[in-house]
Protein backbone atom coordinates (compact mmCIF):
# COMPACT_ATOMS: atom_id res chain seq x y z
CA UNK A 1 0.00 0.00 0.00
CA UNK A 2 0.99 3.92 -0.56
CA UNK A 3 -0.38 5.90 1.98
CA UNK A 4 -0.04 9.96 2.11
CA UNK A 5 -1.04 11.85 4.87
CA UNK A 6 -2.29 15.76 5.17
CA UNK A 7 -3.27 18.03 7.86
CA UNK A 8 -5.89 20.47 6.85
CA UNK A 9 -8.20 22.61 8.18
CA UNK A 10 -6.73 24.59 11.19
CA UNK A 11 -3.19 23.35 12.85
CA UNK A 12 -3.52 21.80 16.35
CA UNK A 13 -0.94 20.69 18.10
CA UNK A 14 -0.07 17.22 18.15
CA UNK A 15 -0.73 16.97 14.08
CA UNK A 16 2.79 16.50 14.00
CA UNK A 17 3.12 13.40 15.72
CA UNK A 18 0.12 12.12 14.18
CA UNK A 19 2.00 12.59 10.93
CA UNK A 20 5.30 11.17 12.67
CA UNK A 21 3.41 8.21 13.79
CA UNK A 22 1.32 7.07 10.70
CA UNK A 23 4.89 7.62 8.56
CA UNK A 24 6.79 5.27 10.85
CA UNK A 25 3.49 2.68 11.82
CA UNK A 26 2.97 3.20 7.42
CA UNK A 27 7.23 2.17 7.27
CA UNK A 28 6.97 -0.91 9.78
CA UNK A 29 4.20 -2.44 7.98
CA UNK A 30 6.20 -2.54 4.82
CA UNK A 31 4.31 0.69 3.14
CA UNK A 32 5.88 3.33 0.86
CA UNK A 33 4.65 6.39 2.88
CA UNK A 34 4.46 10.10 1.47
CA UNK A 35 2.96 13.65 2.72
CA UNK A 36 0.93 15.88 0.97
CA UNK A 37 1.79 19.85 2.35
CA UNK A 38 -0.48 22.25 2.55
CA UNK A 39 -3.56 19.64 3.42
CA UNK A 40 -6.10 19.18 0.40
CA UNK A 41 -4.43 22.59 -1.41
CA UNK A 42 -1.25 20.22 -2.53
CA UNK A 43 -3.56 17.19 -3.34
CA UNK A 44 -5.14 19.80 -6.51
CA UNK A 45 -1.76 21.49 -6.90
CA UNK A 46 0.05 17.84 -6.86
CA UNK A 47 3.57 17.87 -8.40
CA UNK A 48 3.96 20.23 -10.68
CA UNK A 49 7.38 19.44 -11.96
CA UNK A 50 6.90 15.95 -11.26
CA UNK A 51 7.05 14.70 -14.71
CA UNK A 52 10.36 16.11 -15.74
CA UNK A 53 11.92 12.83 -14.41
CA UNK A 54 9.77 11.12 -12.19
CA UNK A 55 8.58 12.01 -8.26
CA UNK A 56 11.37 13.01 -5.37
CA UNK A 57 13.10 10.08 -4.67
CA UNK A 58 13.24 8.44 -7.62
CA UNK A 59 9.64 6.48 -7.54
CA UNK A 60 7.93 5.46 -10.25
CA UNK A 61 6.46 7.93 -12.49
CA UNK A 62 7.34 8.06 -16.10
CA UNK A 63 7.35 11.04 -18.47
CA UNK A 64 3.68 10.87 -18.93
CA UNK A 65 2.82 10.71 -15.48
CA UNK A 66 1.70 7.10 -15.85
CA UNK A 67 2.57 5.09 -12.81
CA UNK A 68 4.39 1.41 -13.13
CA UNK A 69 3.07 -1.28 -10.45
CA UNK A 70 5.78 -0.24 -6.67
CA UNK A 71 9.36 -2.19 -7.53
CA UNK A 72 9.86 -4.82 -4.68
CA UNK A 73 13.08 -2.43 -3.48
CA UNK A 74 10.70 0.55 -2.66
CA UNK A 75 8.92 -1.89 0.08
CA UNK A 76 9.89 -1.69 3.52
CA UNK A 77 12.09 0.32 5.71
CA UNK A 78 13.63 2.82 4.43
CA UNK A 79 15.49 6.97 4.89
CA UNK A 80 15.54 8.14 1.39
CA UNK A 81 14.40 11.44 1.23
CA UNK A 82 16.56 13.67 4.07
CA UNK A 83 15.36 17.24 2.81
CA UNK A 84 14.63 18.58 6.83
CA UNK A 85 12.34 21.02 7.50
CA UNK A 86 13.83 23.29 4.65
CA UNK A 87 12.12 20.90 1.89
CA UNK A 88 8.92 21.75 3.58
CA UNK A 89 9.10 25.07 2.79
CA UNK A 90 6.03 26.98 0.45
CA UNK A 91 7.08 27.69 -3.11
CA UNK A 92 9.89 30.18 -3.33
CA UNK A 93 10.67 30.12 0.40
CA UNK A 94 13.86 29.13 1.51
CA UNK A 95 15.94 25.82 0.16
CA UNK A 96 13.76 23.38 -1.26
CA UNK A 97 16.26 20.80 -2.46
CA UNK A 98 16.17 17.16 -1.85
CA UNK A 99 19.49 16.41 -0.70
CA UNK A 100 19.99 12.80 -1.96
CA UNK A 101 19.07 13.59 -5.82
CA UNK A 102 20.03 17.27 -5.24
CA UNK A 103 16.65 18.20 -7.00
CA UNK A 104 14.49 20.85 -6.16
CA UNK A 105 11.26 20.44 -4.18
CA UNK A 106 9.84 23.54 -5.35
CA UNK A 107 6.43 23.25 -6.97
CA UNK A 108 6.25 19.39 -5.11
CA UNK A 109 3.13 18.55 -2.85
CA UNK A 110 3.25 15.09 -2.43
CA UNK A 111 6.59 14.05 -1.33
CA UNK A 112 7.73 10.31 -0.69
CA UNK A 113 8.93 10.37 3.07
CA UNK A 114 11.35 7.83 5.13
CA UNK A 115 11.96 6.97 8.84
CA UNK A 116 14.55 9.91 9.26
CA UNK A 117 12.05 12.70 7.49
CA UNK A 118 9.87 12.61 10.18
CA UNK A 119 12.33 12.38 13.37
CA UNK A 120 12.26 15.38 15.86
CA UNK A 121 8.36 16.32 14.90
CA UNK A 122 7.07 15.06 18.37
CA UNK A 123 7.30 18.24 20.27
CA UNK A 124 7.03 21.10 17.35
CA UNK A 125 3.71 22.78 17.44
CA UNK A 126 1.77 23.69 14.69
CA UNK A 127 2.17 21.22 11.37
CA UNK A 128 4.95 21.08 9.66
CA UNK A 129 3.96 19.93 6.51
CA UNK A 130 1.68 22.89 6.08
CA UNK A 131 -2.26 23.07 5.88
CA UNK A 132 -4.92 25.45 4.49
CA UNK A 133 -8.11 26.01 3.64
CA UNK A 134 -8.81 24.73 -0.20
CA UNK A 135 -11.95 26.36 -2.26
CA UNK A 136 -10.89 23.97 -5.00
CA UNK A 137 -11.40 20.92 -3.04
CA UNK A 138 -14.91 21.83 -2.50
CA UNK A 139 -15.56 21.14 -6.34
CA UNK A 140 -16.11 18.17 -8.08
CA UNK A 141 -13.22 19.68 -10.76
CA UNK A 142 -11.07 20.24 -7.89
CA UNK A 143 -11.69 16.39 -6.27
CA UNK A 144 -10.58 15.43 -9.83
CA UNK A 145 -7.45 17.09 -9.97
CA UNK A 146 -6.82 15.50 -7.00
CA UNK A 147 -7.62 11.86 -7.93
CA UNK A 148 -5.11 12.74 -10.62
CA UNK A 149 -2.49 13.63 -8.70
CA UNK A 150 -2.49 10.66 -6.28
CA UNK A 151 -3.19 7.88 -8.85
CA UNK A 152 0.18 9.83 -10.98
CA UNK A 153 1.85 9.24 -7.82
CA UNK A 154 0.35 5.41 -7.25
CA UNK A 155 -0.95 6.47 -3.85
CA UNK A 156 -3.97 4.08 -3.37
CA UNK A 157 -4.23 5.13 1.03
CA UNK A 158 -4.86 8.62 2.79
CA UNK A 159 -5.09 9.84 6.15
CA UNK A 160 -6.18 12.78 6.78
CA UNK A 161 -5.84 14.86 9.90
CA UNK A 162 -8.03 17.24 10.19
CA UNK A 163 -11.74 19.29 11.53
CA UNK A 164 -15.52 17.72 10.37
CA UNK A 165 -14.97 19.92 7.37
CA UNK A 166 -11.44 18.13 6.46
CA UNK A 167 -13.16 14.78 6.93
CA UNK A 168 -16.23 15.35 5.42
CA UNK A 169 -13.75 16.37 2.19
CA UNK A 170 -11.73 13.24 3.01
CA UNK A 171 -15.55 11.14 2.97
CA UNK A 172 -16.39 12.81 -0.10
CA UNK A 173 -13.76 12.00 -1.79
CA UNK A 174 -13.44 8.12 -0.94
CA UNK A 175 -17.62 7.59 -2.25
CA UNK A 176 -17.00 9.69 -5.72
CA UNK A 177 -13.84 7.63 -6.03
CA UNK A 178 -14.91 5.16 -9.02
CA UNK A 179 -16.60 7.66 -10.49
CA UNK A 180 -12.99 10.42 -10.41
CA UNK A 181 -11.40 7.03 -11.51
CA UNK A 182 -13.83 6.57 -14.68
CA UNK A 183 -13.83 10.28 -15.46
CA UNK A 184 -10.29 10.45 -15.88
CA UNK A 185 -10.05 7.39 -18.02
CA UNK A 186 -12.84 8.25 -20.48
CA UNK A 187 -11.03 12.13 -20.74
CA UNK A 188 -7.48 10.12 -21.35
CA UNK A 189 -5.87 11.24 -18.48
CA UNK A 190 -5.18 7.46 -17.03
CA UNK A 191 -4.55 4.15 -19.06
CA UNK A 192 -7.36 1.52 -18.31
CA UNK A 193 -4.44 -0.52 -16.36
CA UNK A 194 -4.33 2.71 -14.01
CA UNK A 195 -7.83 3.05 -13.59
CA UNK A 196 -7.68 -1.10 -12.93
CA UNK A 197 -5.09 -0.66 -10.47
CA UNK A 198 -6.36 2.62 -8.45
CA UNK A 199 -10.11 1.51 -8.82
CA UNK A 200 -10.42 1.98 -4.84
CA UNK A 201 -8.69 4.73 -2.84
CA UNK A 202 -8.89 3.94 1.05
CA UNK A 203 -9.24 6.33 3.78
CA UNK A 204 -8.94 6.82 7.35
CA UNK A 205 -9.50 10.28 9.44
CA UNK A 206 -7.75 11.39 12.40
CA UNK A 207 -9.60 14.42 14.60
CA UNK A 208 -6.81 17.47 14.36
CA UNK A 209 -9.33 20.16 16.69
CA UNK A 210 -8.33 22.56 19.36
CA UNK A 211 -12.50 22.18 20.08
CA UNK A 212 -12.77 19.29 20.80
CA UNK A 213 -15.83 19.41 18.74
CA UNK A 214 -16.29 15.82 16.88
CA UNK A 215 -18.86 13.57 17.98
CA UNK A 216 -18.11 10.10 18.86
CA UNK A 217 -14.73 10.53 20.07
CA UNK A 218 -13.55 11.54 23.77
CA UNK A 219 -11.09 14.34 22.65
CA UNK A 220 -9.38 15.56 19.31
CA UNK A 221 -6.02 15.92 19.11
CA UNK A 222 -4.68 19.34 20.36
CA UNK A 223 -7.83 20.15 22.94
CA UNK A 224 -5.46 19.12 25.57
CA UNK A 225 -2.54 21.16 24.47
CA UNK A 226 -5.07 24.23 24.22
CA UNK A 227 -6.75 24.08 27.23
CA UNK A 228 -3.61 23.82 28.95
CA UNK A 229 -2.59 27.58 27.32
CA UNK A 230 -5.99 28.64 29.30
CA UNK A 231 -5.33 27.05 32.13
CA UNK A 232 -1.55 29.04 32.24
CA UNK A 233 -2.87 32.07 31.19
CA UNK A 234 -6.10 32.26 34.04
CA UNK A 235 -3.18 31.46 36.48
CA UNK A 236 -1.46 34.79 35.08
CA UNK A 237 -4.59 36.61 35.38
CA UNK A 238 -6.13 35.23 38.48
CA UNK A 239 -3.09 36.69 40.59
CA UNK A 240 -3.24 40.16 38.85
CA UNK A 241 -6.91 40.00 39.35
CA UNK A 242 -6.83 39.29 43.03
CA UNK A 243 -4.18 41.56 43.78
CA UNK A 244 -6.38 44.17 42.37
CA UNK A 245 -9.76 42.73 43.15
CA UNK A 246 -10.79 43.14 39.79
CA UNK A 247 -13.32 41.37 37.39
CA UNK A 248 -11.91 39.64 33.78
CA UNK A 249 -13.73 38.86 30.99
CA UNK A 250 -11.47 35.87 28.94
CA UNK A 251 -12.78 34.71 25.36
CA UNK A 252 -11.67 31.57 24.66
CA UNK A 253 -12.39 29.50 21.30
CA UNK A 254 -15.16 27.43 20.05
CA UNK A 255 -17.90 28.64 17.57
CA UNK A 256 -20.21 25.62 18.27
CA UNK A 257 -18.22 23.90 21.04
CA UNK A 258 -18.06 24.85 24.91
CA UNK A 259 -16.11 22.04 25.45
CA UNK A 260 -12.65 24.64 26.18
CA UNK A 261 -14.61 27.02 27.61
CA UNK A 262 -16.14 24.91 30.13
CA UNK A 263 -13.28 22.76 31.27
CA UNK A 264 -11.10 26.07 31.27
CA UNK A 265 -13.89 27.19 34.10
CA UNK A 266 -13.80 24.16 36.25
CA UNK A 267 -9.89 23.95 35.96
CA UNK A 268 -9.41 28.07 36.10
CA UNK A 269 -11.90 28.80 38.96
CA UNK A 270 -14.19 30.85 36.62
CA UNK A 271 -17.31 32.48 38.05
CA UNK A 272 -19.49 32.41 35.19
CA UNK A 273 -19.32 30.70 31.32
CA UNK A 274 -21.18 31.21 28.65
CA UNK A 275 -21.26 28.37 25.75
CA UNK A 276 -23.08 27.86 22.54
CA UNK A 277 -24.91 24.60 23.07
CA UNK A 278 -26.34 25.45 26.34
CA UNK A 279 -26.37 29.36 26.85
CA UNK A 280 -28.42 30.66 29.90
CA UNK A 281 -31.93 30.18 30.41
CA UNK A 282 -33.00 32.96 32.59
CA UNK A 283 -34.94 35.56 30.34
CA UNK A 284 -32.35 38.17 31.33
CA UNK A 285 -28.57 36.47 31.13
CA UNK A 286 -27.48 39.87 32.78
CA UNK A 287 -29.26 39.27 35.86
CA UNK A 288 -28.20 35.82 36.11
CA UNK A 289 -24.63 36.09 35.87
CA UNK A 290 -24.63 39.25 38.11
CA UNK A 291 -26.68 37.75 40.91
CA UNK A 292 -24.28 34.69 40.99
CA UNK A 293 -21.06 37.04 40.44
CA UNK A 294 -22.27 39.26 43.62
CA UNK A 295 -23.28 36.10 45.56
CA UNK A 296 -19.31 35.00 45.23
CA UNK A 297 -18.21 38.78 46.20
CA UNK A 298 -19.71 38.53 49.09
CA UNK A 299 -18.49 35.20 50.08
CA UNK A 300 -14.70 37.79 49.98
CA UNK A 301 -13.57 36.48 46.54
CA UNK A 302 -11.54 39.36 45.72
CA UNK A 303 -11.53 38.42 42.17
CA UNK A 304 -13.90 37.59 39.28
CA UNK A 305 -13.54 36.04 36.06
CA UNK A 306 -15.98 34.77 33.43
CA UNK A 307 -15.56 33.04 30.42
CA UNK A 308 -17.18 33.28 27.01
CA UNK A 309 -17.00 30.82 24.14
CA UNK A 310 -16.55 32.49 20.70
CA UNK A 311 -19.58 31.54 19.69
CA UNK A 312 -21.79 32.50 22.75
CA UNK A 313 -24.92 33.47 22.25
CA UNK A 314 -28.32 33.62 24.49
CA UNK A 315 -31.16 31.61 24.10
CA UNK A 316 -32.67 34.10 21.40
CA UNK A 317 -29.13 33.30 19.19
CA UNK A 318 -27.77 36.80 20.13
CA UNK A 319 -24.10 36.98 20.70
CA UNK A 320 -22.85 37.37 23.92
CA UNK A 321 -19.64 39.57 23.48
CA UNK A 322 -16.95 39.59 26.24
CA UNK A 323 -17.52 43.99 25.82
CA UNK A 324 -21.04 43.65 26.15
CA UNK A 325 -20.22 41.00 29.53
CA UNK A 326 -17.52 43.47 30.88
CA UNK A 327 -19.84 46.79 30.53
CA UNK A 328 -22.61 45.11 32.60
CA UNK A 329 -20.02 43.97 35.19
CA UNK A 330 -18.99 47.84 35.30
CA UNK A 331 -22.00 48.80 35.43
CA UNK A 332 -24.41 47.20 37.51
CA UNK A 333 -21.49 45.55 39.97
CA UNK A 334 -19.51 48.61 39.81
CA UNK A 335 -16.64 45.84 39.28
CA UNK A 336 -13.46 47.33 37.45
CA UNK A 337 -13.20 44.74 34.52
CA UNK A 338 -11.00 44.30 31.56
CA UNK A 339 -11.22 41.52 28.49
CA UNK A 340 -8.37 39.60 27.77
CA UNK A 341 -8.62 37.48 24.13
CA UNK A 342 -6.65 34.66 24.24
CA UNK A 343 -6.75 34.27 20.55
CA UNK A 344 -4.14 32.60 18.96
CA UNK A 345 -1.75 31.59 21.60
CA UNK A 346 -4.57 28.68 22.61
CA UNK A 347 -3.98 27.15 19.05
CA UNK A 348 0.17 27.55 18.64
CA UNK A 349 3.30 25.84 20.99
CA UNK A 350 4.17 22.64 21.56
CA UNK A 351 2.15 19.88 22.07
CA UNK A 352 1.83 18.90 25.53
CA UNK A 353 2.22 15.24 26.72
CA UNK A 354 -1.47 13.98 26.34
CA UNK A 355 -1.19 15.33 23.06
CA UNK A 356 2.30 13.69 22.02
CA UNK A 357 0.58 10.44 23.07
CA UNK A 358 -2.83 10.79 21.67
CA UNK A 359 -1.77 11.32 18.03
CA UNK A 360 0.87 8.49 18.10
CA UNK A 361 -1.60 5.60 19.34
CA UNK A 362 -4.27 7.13 16.79
CA UNK A 363 -1.76 7.47 13.72
CA UNK A 364 -0.52 3.74 14.49
CA UNK A 365 -4.48 2.25 14.80
CA UNK A 366 -4.98 4.68 11.44
CA UNK A 367 -2.24 2.32 9.50
CA UNK A 368 -3.54 -0.79 10.97
CA UNK A 369 -7.18 0.96 9.77
CA UNK A 370 -5.88 1.49 6.53
CA UNK A 371 -4.34 -2.14 6.12
CA UNK A 372 -7.66 -3.96 7.32
CA UNK A 373 -9.78 -1.57 4.89
CA UNK A 374 -11.70 -3.43 1.96
CA UNK A 375 -14.28 -1.95 -0.32
CA UNK A 376 -16.78 -2.50 1.55
CA UNK A 377 -15.57 -0.82 5.07
CA UNK A 378 -16.53 2.04 5.65
CA UNK A 379 -13.95 4.86 6.27
CA UNK A 380 -12.86 4.95 9.68
CA UNK A 381 -12.42 8.17 11.75
CA UNK A 382 -10.11 6.91 14.57
CA UNK A 383 -10.81 8.68 18.10
CA UNK A 384 -10.43 7.36 21.79
CA UNK A 385 -13.42 6.44 23.68
CA UNK A 386 -13.02 5.30 27.81
CA UNK A 387 -9.23 5.77 27.00
CA UNK A 388 -9.29 3.25 24.06
CA UNK A 389 -8.30 3.80 21.06
CA UNK A 390 -11.49 3.81 18.67
CA UNK A 391 -12.48 3.00 15.04
CA UNK A 392 -15.95 4.10 14.38
CA UNK A 393 -17.75 5.19 10.86
CA UNK A 394 -16.30 8.94 9.54
CA UNK A 395 -19.32 9.60 8.00
CA UNK A 396 -21.68 8.80 10.77
CA UNK A 397 -19.05 11.43 13.34
CA UNK A 398 -19.21 14.20 10.78
CA UNK A 399 -23.10 14.19 10.36
CA UNK A 400 -23.58 13.89 14.28
CA UNK A 401 -20.69 17.04 14.81
CA UNK A 402 -22.78 18.81 12.46
CA UNK A 403 -25.85 17.85 13.81
CA UNK A 404 -25.08 19.98 16.78
CA UNK A 405 -24.08 23.17 14.86
CA UNK A 406 -28.10 22.64 13.25
CA UNK A 407 -29.26 22.09 16.58
CA UNK A 408 -27.63 25.28 18.44
CA UNK A 409 -29.25 27.27 15.15
CA UNK A 410 -32.42 26.13 15.64
CA UNK A 411 -32.10 27.04 19.03
CA UNK A 412 -32.84 23.33 20.06
CA UNK A 413 -30.50 23.25 22.97
CA UNK A 414 -31.76 20.27 24.95
CA UNK A 415 -30.83 18.37 21.67
CA UNK A 416 -27.41 20.13 21.16
CA UNK A 417 -26.12 19.15 24.54
CA UNK A 418 -27.67 15.44 24.29
CA UNK A 419 -25.53 15.08 20.79
CA UNK A 420 -22.03 16.13 22.86
CA UNK A 421 -22.55 13.16 24.95
CA UNK A 422 -19.91 10.70 24.48
CA UNK A 423 -22.67 8.03 25.81
CA UNK A 424 -25.23 9.27 22.86
CA UNK A 425 -26.46 6.83 20.44
CA UNK A 426 -29.17 7.20 18.38
P1 LIG B 1 -11.47 23.51 11.71
O1 LIG B 1 -12.23 22.73 12.76
O2 LIG B 1 -10.17 23.99 12.15
O3 LIG B 1 -12.31 24.57 11.04
P2 LIG B 1 -12.01 21.90 9.41
O4 LIG B 1 -11.38 20.69 8.86
O5 LIG B 1 -13.44 21.78 9.85
O6 LIG B 1 -11.10 22.42 10.58
P3 LIG B 1 -12.73 23.48 7.10
O7 LIG B 1 -12.23 24.81 6.67
O8 LIG B 1 -14.17 23.31 7.33
O9 LIG B 1 -11.87 23.11 8.39
O10 LIG B 1 -12.29 22.37 6.03
C1 LIG B 1 -10.94 22.29 5.59
C2 LIG B 1 -10.93 21.99 4.12
O11 LIG B 1 -11.62 20.75 3.88
C3 LIG B 1 -11.66 23.01 3.25
O12 LIG B 1 -10.85 24.13 2.95
C4 LIG B 1 -11.97 22.18 2.02
O13 LIG B 1 -10.85 22.08 1.19
C5 LIG B 1 -12.28 20.79 2.62
N1 LIG B 1 -13.72 20.68 2.82
C6 LIG B 1 -14.47 21.12 3.84
N2 LIG B 1 -15.77 20.83 3.66
C7 LIG B 1 -15.85 20.21 2.47
C8 LIG B 1 -16.93 19.66 1.70
N3 LIG B 1 -18.20 19.73 2.11
N4 LIG B 1 -16.63 19.09 0.52
C9 LIG B 1 -15.37 19.01 0.08
N5 LIG B 1 -14.32 19.51 0.76
C10 LIG B 1 -14.55 20.10 1.94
Amino acid sequence: MRIAVLTSGGDSAGMNAAVRAVVKQAIVRGCETYIVREGYEGLVRGNLEANDNGTANGANNDQSGVCTPPRPEDQGVEANLRFGYGGLLRDGEGDSTDPTSGKSLKGRYIVRVGWDDVRGWMGEGGTIIGTARCAAFRTIEGRTTAAHNLIKEGINALVVCGGDGSLTGADKLRAEWPQLVADLLSKGSITAEQAEMYKHLMIVGLVGSIDNDMAMTDLTIGAPTALHRICESMDNISSTASSHSRAFVIEVMGRYCGWLALMAGVSGGADFVFIPECPPTADSWEDEMCAVIKRHREMGKRKTMVIVAEGAHDKNLNPIKPDKVKDILRERLSLDTRVTTLGHTQRGGRPCAYDRVLPTLQGVEAVNALLESTPETPSYMIGIHENKISRVPLVEAVQQTQAVATAISNKDFATATRLRDPEFKE
